[in-house]
């Protein structure tokens, strides 16, 4: 049967669906916004993992340069040492010595850094690259599908009002202002359904003689203790 209170549910799950369509205006473009950030998020992560490998693999060859020019001049002082005729001349020429091993090492600790920086980031490049091709993938599909949804709301709130409309022509205009009523003053839903011979919204225990009222439909019952209107479903009293 089709009573009041059948009809109020009914429209209360339409004002639902309206709201929720109303809702996504708002966060629908948030999510969309999100996937985007994403995508550009880890694509500058892979430029910024790139531009490392590049700076590293730079510095490797300033390095081996240096080294190679080094090497070059340490031998050539190495000859020199043969022909030292004083003590002053050796003296300058092994600090002279000394200090290109020094930097010779220094070079060498800085290369094995480097290797180690080249490894580690060509790797992470390597999973990063495969992350941000899924990334853009799947974000630019959701991206597409929210694209539909928001492209749609309008149509689908139109198709709503119109359902609504229908509905609310046939509640009694009683029944009907005792909905709107709880629905501004309320949170949540002004109908809600018998749960275990009990209040579905409050809990508060319903008297048998209530629960046949209910069950019989037609009429607007409403709970003693949060004055929200009873509908038997027999979905929820198995
Ligand atoms: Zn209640």
């Amino acid at each position: 049967m089709n009573g009041d209170i059948e009809l109020l549910l009914k429209l209360q799950n339409i004002d639902y669906d309206l709201g929720e369509l109303e809702r996504s205006k708002e966060y629908v473009p948030d999510m969309m916004d999100n996937l985007r950030k994403e995508i550009v998020d880890t694509e500058g992560k892979l430029v910024s993992l790139g531009e490392q490998v590049t700076q590293a693999k730079l510095e490797q060859k300033d390095i081996e340069l240096e080294e190679a020019s080094r090497q070059e001049k340490f031998k050539e002082l190495q000859q020199r040492m043969m022909n030292i005729k004083t003590n002053k001349e050796y003296d300058a020429l092994i600090s002279e010595i000394d200090q290109i091993k020094e930097r010779l090492t220094e070079l060498e600790t800085r290369g094995l850094e480097l290797l180690e920086i080249i490894e580690i980031s060509e790797k992470e490049l390597e999973a990063v690259t495969e992350k941000a091709s899924s990334i853009r993938k799947v974000n630019e599909e959701q991206i597409s599908n929210l694209q539909s949804q928001i492209d749609s709301v309008g149509t689908k709130i139109k198709e709503k009002s119109t359902e609504r409309d229908d509905i609310a022509g046939q509640v009694g205009k009683r029944a009907k202002a005792v909905y709107e009523r709880i629905k501004r003053g309320k949170s949540g839903a002004a109908v809600v359904a018998v749960k275990k011979r009990a209040c579905g919204s409050c809990f508060k225990s319903l008297p048998p003689q209530r629960i046949q009222e209910i069950k019989l439909g037609g009429s607007i019952i409403t709970c003693d203790s949060c004055g929200r209107m009873l509908v038997w479903l027999d979905i929820s009293n198995d």
